[in-house]
């Protein structure tokens, strides 16, 4: 298959001072930090396109830092992460707002919860954090029950675009040099004399590092024992959701929450920063790491639960259900160097609020590998900025027409109801999302009513001229997941 990025998937073996075992949000955070230096850096990815794992389905917040106690890593990372979003959306350009959270108790019996979270969120250091009467949230999410008894206000919550966070991320890292190999299913390693390790992929391909991140999400337990390191093991914890479509009247206009149970946050009623509303999650123990089918029983629950809240919510307005899975391991996250495996460092179980607190993993782990005795010496040339890309349905028609001029593809709608031209597809493919998911995360065609319904022939079409991929070739996800029988 023809490949489109000049340093993905680079020949092999190549030698590395870091190999990072996995491309979700924090694999690709620890990359980013890393190229700002002046090292060799590999990042293994065994799907076909990163942030395919977890961190592709979530719920896109921005957690406030009063759900944790500090004595976690987790919640002091949270917080530092949170911290560092406004700086990355400048560098990043990726879709973010901080439009706030709530959490709304439902009875007055709920309020003694409520102000445990507001004194946890005051210690942790969550910035204007406010406990709020009836009539104050009341007045800042007008969409709320009438009956809610009061509850917990966080301005610096927050939403994003969990996967354009990974993307960017990603080619902000290439930029400044690291090497991206993708389908790389890391499968054997071998330390060797010299202090290297040795790392093959399934299919033949390997590379050599000095030191490696185990950043493998759900697969972080299989990684460690091919590593010799800690045994230990992750129980992925299923998220189903309900997507509603952005003509919703229900789009409130922030992060709504109820009071959380002992194992989750409760099932919540989310505005995305595209303009749909999430419903969910779940929070089930499940045993397989691939499931993630949606079952009526628990959509119906996350329905109700919702509108207890939210009493607008409609069926009528469910675009599709999906689901996540929470990479489970005790209750904390587990980022330390391996007492086992030489250069090896374990970033595991991180489940929420591992995206708010990606961009302060990637710093943590930074300062670990230096004092592991990796030589940190800051590149002359690090660019922190990825280009800013625009987007259809953001633009004005005189701004459009302005790109039309220069690039008749700007005219050819492709999807109708999330607005997306021919010229995003294109982009999407010559930056190597070369998957119908991986357009549809990059540009978010086939994600509006009618999920692909209309568009996703044409755009079997534009990968395969910009490829020159046969049909057969052409996949939703990677690996087997072919979806034509038969050429267009
Ligand atoms: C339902 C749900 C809701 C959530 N909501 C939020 C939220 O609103 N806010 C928040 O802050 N957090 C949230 N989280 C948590 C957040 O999504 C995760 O913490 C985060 O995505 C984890 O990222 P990761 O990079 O560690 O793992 P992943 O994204 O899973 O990445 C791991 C990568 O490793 C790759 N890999 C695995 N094995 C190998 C191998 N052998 N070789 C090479 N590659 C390999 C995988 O393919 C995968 O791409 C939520 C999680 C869930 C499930």
């Amino acid at each position: 298959m023809k490949r489109f990025l000049p340093n993905l998937n680079p020949p092999s073996p190549a030698d590395y001072d870091v190999a990072i075992i996995g491309c979700g949000v924090s694999g690709a955070n620890i990359a980013r930090r890393l190229s700002a230096y002046q090292i060799k850096i590999a990042v293994l990815e065994k799907a076909a396109d990163v942030s395919f794992g977890t961190s592709k389905a979530n719920s896109g917040i921005l957690h406030g830092g009063f759900h944790h106690n500090k004595k976690y890593l987790k919640a002091r990372l949270e917080i530092q992460g949170n911290l560092m979003f406004d700086q990355l959306r400048r560098e990043l350009d990726f879709p973010f707002r901080r439009c706030g959270i709530i959490v709304a108790a439902l009875h007055d019996d709920e309020m003694k919860a409520v102000e445990h979270l507001y004194m946890q969120g005051v210690e942790n250091g969550a910035l204007g954090i406010e406990l709020c009467s009836r009539e104050r949230l009341l007045d800042l999410e007008p969409k709320l029950s009438p009956d809610t008894a009061g509850g917990l206000y966080a301005p610096g919550g927050g939403i994003i675009e969990p996967y354009r966070f990974v993307f960017a991320l990603v080619e902000s890292a290439m930029k400044n040099g690291a090497d991206l190999y993708t389908d790389f299913r890391v499968s054997a390693a071998e330390y060797r004399e010299g202090g290297r390790w040795k790392l093959q992929s399934e299919d033949g391909r390997a590379v050599e590092a000095r030191y490696v991140v185990n950043a493998a999400g759900l697969f972080a337990d299989e990684v460690s024992r091919i590593f010799g390191g800690e045994e230990f093991t992750i129980k992925p914890r299923k998220g189903e959701y309900f997507l509603m479509d952005r003509l919703t009247r229900a789009c409130p206009g922030r992060v709504v929450f109820p009071v959380p149970t002992p194992v989750s946050k409760g099932m919540l009623v989310i505005p995305t920063v595209e303009g749909t509303v999430l419903v969910g999650p779940t929070a089930d123990p499940v045993e397989d790491k691939a499931d993630f089918a949606t079952t009526p029983e628990r959509l119906e629950q996350i329905f109700d639960a919702g509108k207890t809240m939210i009493p607008s919510l409609s069926r009528n307005d469910v675009i599709t259900s999906f689901a996540g899975l929470r990479p489970s391991l005790g209750e904390d996250f587990y980022i330390e160097p391996s007492k086992k495996a030489p250069a090896f460092v374990q970033v595991a179980g991180i489940q929420s609020p591992g995206l708010t607190a990606s961009p302060a993993i990637g710093e943590y782990v930074k300062n670990l590998l230096k004092d592991m005795g990796l030589k940190l010496t800051e590149k002359p040339g690090w660019d922190p900025l990825v280009k800013d890309r625009p987007r259809s349905r953001e633009l004005s028609p005189f701004e459009l027409d302005e790109l039309i001029a220069r690039d008749p593809a700007w005219g050819n709608v492709v999807c109708r109801c999330e607005n997306v031209s021919e010229a995003e597809i294109v982009q999407a493919v010559r930056l190597g999302h070369h998957t119908l998911d991986g357009v549809k995360y990059f540009t978010r065609a086939q994600m509006g009513r009618c999920q692909g319904g209309f568009c996703t022939g044409k755009i079997i079409k534009i990968i395969m001229r910009e490829t020159g991929c046969s049909w057969n070739e052409i996949t939703k996800h990677g690996g087997g997941s072919r979806i034509l029988e038969a050429a267009l």
